[in-house]
């Protein structure tokens, strides 16, 4: 782990270059939807906390659970996306053109067919510590041209507020309301369950600090290691606690086998809630596979038996609420990513725009596949637009 660490230290030096030259395959693309789907399904069929909230519900072919949030209202989407007629006039709908191939007047066209827009973080913006180049002047040159822009991440290591002073820092001019996080939403989703249990807790202080805000009470963060033979730790060291309401999964670069045991053992109990920030697979990262929370995430379904609800991207829920409160008109905003089966999926969930960015995940050569596949799931994932790198905008600005 130390050695692991020392080389994530040397990768933060390096330039983005060979990030953006990276290329990303072994992807878990229909696991992910499926499991968006299950997540939602398992929250609705089998939480039964005592303070269940009443306005989990079905709908449709497709089903939903409803989320709320402390300061807005998380709601998942309902069971036909939105939007449907607004689609069709979409410019480029998920013909993933670039735009860097396109006239500029229609590039320009394009530019004014939204006023909101919704970005990921990590491989759009920055990586690790490192600016992507660019994206600070076509971020801050929205909000210039008098368009709503917001941050949306799957990261759960961060609280908002942290976040909010890393975006600063980088020289991106938001504001805390525009960051959407999901430890801050999964600390706002079982608050406003009335959720008075305790949360065992894989993950970081980005989470703790984020139930610690909303006095929701959790064990602590760090390393479990496992002492001695499994019968010795089973015998001795294996003290599950009382009163554990839910297991909340997110990042956790301490990821055990002692916490796949507990949170396995907790979620035993049906009325045990069982949350995921997220199930991205894997971090973008040169020459290295670091994993993401969904391997974690996969893991612990595995041996619990059970399917989370996910909090974040796919799950429309994490920005519905924009919706809901007609803060955004969905056929009016534009979801920038660079990983298609949670960024570029959230946007056709809720009927955005959506624009792929090269920097990351997700490349054209993956679009490509997914366009000569029959698979209606991967159809999903083909965005209207692609940029080899967000920056790539300024110059129709
Ligand atoms: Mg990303």
């Amino acid at each position: 782990m130390l050695l692991l660490a020392r080389i994530i230290k040397s990768q933060q030096q390096w330039s983005i270059i060979p990030v953006i030259q990276m290329r990303k395959n072994g992807i878990v693309l229909k696991y992910t939807s499926r499991n968006f789907e299950n997540s939602c399904a398992y929250s609705s069929s089998r939480s039964s906390d005592t303070t269940k909230s009443s306005s989990d519900n079905w709908t449709g072919n497709r089903k939903f659970s409803v989320l709320k949030g402390s300061d807005f209202d998380l709601s998942c989407a309902p069971a036909e996306r939105p939007n449907l007629s607004a689609d069709l006039n979409k410019m480029f709908r998920q013909s993933a053109v670039n735009l860097l191939e396109q006239p500029r007047d229609k590039v320009t066209q394009w530019l004014d067919s939204f006023d909101a827009v919704i970005t990921d973080c990590d491989g759009v913006l920055w990586v690790y510590s490192n600016i992507i180049e660019g994206s600070v002047e076509t971020m801050n040159r929205f909000k210039e041209l008098g368009k709503k822009i917001f941050f949306c991440t799957n990261n759960s290591t961060k609280t908002r507020t942290e976040l909010l002073e890393k975006a600063v820092f980088l020289g991106f001019s938001i504001e805390e309301d525009s960051i959407i996080s999901t430890a801050h939403s999964a600390a706002a989703y079982l608050k406003n369950r009335n959720f008075n249990k305790k949360v065992y807790v894989i993950g970081t202080t980005g989470i703790t600090r984020e139930l610690d805000s909303v006095g929701i009470d959790h064990t602590p963060v760090g390393p479990d290691v496992m002492e001695g033979t499994l019968q010795q730790y089973l015998s001795q060291h294996f003290k599950p606690e009382e009163n554990i309401g839910a297991v909340l999964i997110g990042f956790d670069e301490h990821f055990s086998f002692p916490k796949m045991t507990k949170a396995a053992s907790y979620l035993s109990d049906p009325d045990c809630l069982f949350i995921a920030t997220n199930t991205d697979e894997r971090f973008p990262m040169p020459n290295l596979v670091i994993p993401g929370t969904g391997s974690f995430v996969r893991a612990i379904q595995t041996c619990a038996e059970r399917e989370p609800l996910v909090i974040g991207k796919p799950n429309p829920g994490i920005c519905e609420w924009l919706i809901k409160r007609n803060v955004i008109n969905p056929a009016r905003t534009l979801m920038i990513g660079d990983r298609c089966n949670t960024d570029v999926l959230l946007g056709y969930n809720c009927g955005f725009q959506t624009l792929l960015v090269g920097t990351g995940i997700h490349h054209l050569n993956d679009v490509a596949e997914w366009q000569s596949s029959t698979d209606p799931e991967l159809k999903k994932l083909i965005p209207d637009v692609y940029l080899p790198k967000l920056g790539d905008l300024l110059q129709f600005m």
